[in-house]
């Protein structure tokens, strides 16, 4: 057969080469047939005792995850467990059978259908991507229903002398994590999205995948000799001996280069000119502390507390209590034994939504977003805002507030953090009287009047990704605007470099904690623009310090200043590209 490549989307870093074992679609293999009065209660029986094994074996996975599993893996299984007692999963095809007296597998698939066709009118991509949950739990219901193996005993009686590149229409989290002790080296997905959840686990337990490559699971077959290139989202299907090799190649240099880079773990991060540089580590859960420790990482840069408040049991809208709130970021502040962490306050709205049903604006990244839906909302906000505070007597905590435009805006939110200041005085209890509030930069009109904010703040934050996406008038969640997001378009290298610097004048700390401080093509670019803060998820922390140990100031500084004065795209490429060679 004849090599063919395939592109998607990049969801997880590096290369895997093996053979492709491919995953069918229960519901492909479903039956359908009607069924008699008579057997309508037996039926009925089938379907709940299906749904009580899968129940089980949920529960299984779950007391069998590792200890050092990501915090989001329970998170999923969790999310399943609730989909699956959910009625529209535990009653309505029961229903179905009742009335229409379709046998329990078919009732199943026509409701996971009628779901699936619901998700689908709502037109938001991170929703788009919660159908797949519903799904994934509906083909582990048709798995026990129709007697198939389930994924993970099909997969150990395949052969497994050879690496396994896993291609499916869609994975399921839980099935992602049975796989993870298995000769599995990468996945390969029809679906799916830079917020899915198989992503973003396939991410944390650090395998390479490209996910939305449209047809892939009817175009490869099973055991054809599939590449991953997980950093371009290409995917090589019966590669030539010559190509194979050089990926070969490729995969070997990239596994000596992170043993190499594990013993700089210790190491601090200091440029060949002698200036220390901070490194930080973006996290999602107070657990994540022990992968950014692991790193080495000098603390917390962002704390994205909306995690906190997302994916939640029980009601769509329950919010985290005062008390669940402090005890997560007490948790997080302990974990790094003394280090700084900065929590960010709640940046929920657009690609992250509270109350899915309530989703209901037209642009809802320019909607009520962050601090403003945090300013629409001051009981929860004081909630918040009391929890992080009452934390703060627990270690260095600083408060970083999202989405900040107005002057009335730091000015409100401000007032309200005296407020809950007030609040806990009265009520006794402690909290750091001085905790550093600090503003993340990522509205174009933030970065234009920093006066305004550096008046008002303690430390600026830039957050890259939104200030891209604002300032370049694109969709961050948008594949099909996706090409056209730079952040080496001239107005974002005017925007954070003049941010940086008026920051050093004014004294005021500045760290950016955007996906370009993770970048290690940009790591240079930004030492040379002066920037000395750096918060990135712990993963990319060590290749970033070993771009900083490499790094000369007195070389970079001259050079950027530079790139500064060029506007044409290629030749500030080319010379970014060239200050990795200085
Ligand atoms: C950013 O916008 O760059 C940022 C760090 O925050 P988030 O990605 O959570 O919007
Ligand atoms: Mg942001």
């Amino acid at each position: 057969m004849a090599s063919f490549t395939l592109h998607g989307i990049p969801v997880s870093r590096g290369i895997a080469i093996g053979r492709a074992h491919l995953i069918a679609p229960a519901a492909l293999e479903v039956k359908h047939y009607l069924i008699d009065e008579q057997q309508v209660e037996a039926e009925v029986a089938r379907l709940q005792d299906a749904i009580a094994t899968v129940n089980r074996e949920l529960q299984a996975i779950w007391s069998g995850l590792p200890k050092d599993s990501p915090a989001e893996l329970g998170a999923f299984i969790d999310v399943h467990a609730l989909i699956l007692s959910d009625p529209m999963i535990a009653e309505t095809p029961l229903e179905i059978i009742r009335t229409r007296h379709y046998n329990a597998e078919w009732a199943l698939v026509t409701q996971i259908d009628e779901l699936s066709t619901q998700f689908d009118e709502i037109g938001d991509a991170y929703l788009r991507e919660r159908k797949a949950d519903i799904q994934q739990v509906g083909e582990r219901v048709l798995k026990v229903l129709t007697g198939t193996a389930s994924a993970m005993t099909s997969l150990s009686a395949a052969n497994t002398d050879a690496h396994l590149i896993v291609v499916a229409h869609d994975i399921s989290p839980a099935d992602m994590l049975q796989f993870r002790d298995r000769a599995f080296s990468g996945f390969v997905t029809d679906v799916g999205g830079q917020n899915s959840h198989t992503a973003i686990v396939a991410r944390s337990l650090d395998i390479p995948a490209a996910v939305g490559m449209f047809n892939a699971s009817a175009l490869i077959a099973q055991d054809d000799w599939v590449i991953i290139d997980g950093d371009a989202g290409v995917v090589i299907v019966d590669p030539g001996a010559l190509v194979l090799e050089q990926y070969r190649e490729r995969q070997a240099r990239q596994q000596r280069e992170r043993k190499k880079l594990g013993k700089l773990k210790k190491t601090p991060a200091v440029t060949r000119d002698g200036t220390p540089i901070t490194l930080l580590a973006n996290i999602e859960f107070p657990d994540d502390c022990a992968a950014a420790l692991d790193a080495g990482a000098n603390g917390v840069g962002l704390f994205r507390s909306e995690f906190l408040f997302m994916n939640r049991t029980g009601a769509v809208n329950k919010l985290p209590s005062e008390d669940e709130q402090f005890e997560s970021y007490r948790k997080a502040v302990v974990a790094m034994k003394g280090r700084p962490v900065t929590i960010r306050t709640l940046d929920i709205g657009a690609d992250k939504p509270l109350d899915i049903a309530e989703q209901t604006a037209l642009n809802p990244a320019l909607g009520l977003r962050a601090i403003r839906y945090c300013l629409a909302e001051p009981q929860m906000f004081l909630a918040q805002l009391r929890a992080i505070l009452r934390a703060s007597a627990f270690g260095p905590i600083k408060l970083l507030v999202p989405m900040l435009a107005h002057a009335f805006e730091i000015d409100q939110t401000l007032a309200m953090i005296e407020q809950a200041k007030a609040q806990l005085t009265a009520a006794r209890k402690n909290f750091d009287p001085a905790i550093q509030v600090g503003a993340m930069i990522e509205i174009p009109a933030a970065a234009l009047t920093l006066p305004l904010f550096i008046k008002r703040l303690d430390f600026l934050s830039i957050g890259t990704n939104d200030l891209i996406q604002y300032t370049l008038a694109i969709d961050r969640v948008d594949h099909e605007v996706a090409h056209l997001y730079n952040p080496l378009h001239p107005a974002i290298l005017y925007l954070v470099s003049s941010i940086i610097s008026l920051g050093a004048k004014a004294g005021i700390p500045v760290s950016v904690c955007g996906e370009m401080a993770g970048d290690t093509k940009l790591t240079r670019l930004l030492l040379g623009m002066g920037l000395r803060e750096f918060s990135m998820h712990p993963a990319q922390l060590l290749a970033v310090k070993q771009e900083i140990l490499g790094s000369d100031l007195t070389v970079l500084v001259p050079q950027t200043r530079k790139i500064m004065r060029t506007m044409e795209p290629a030749a500030i490429a080319e010379a970014v590209e060239q200050l990795r060679t200085m």
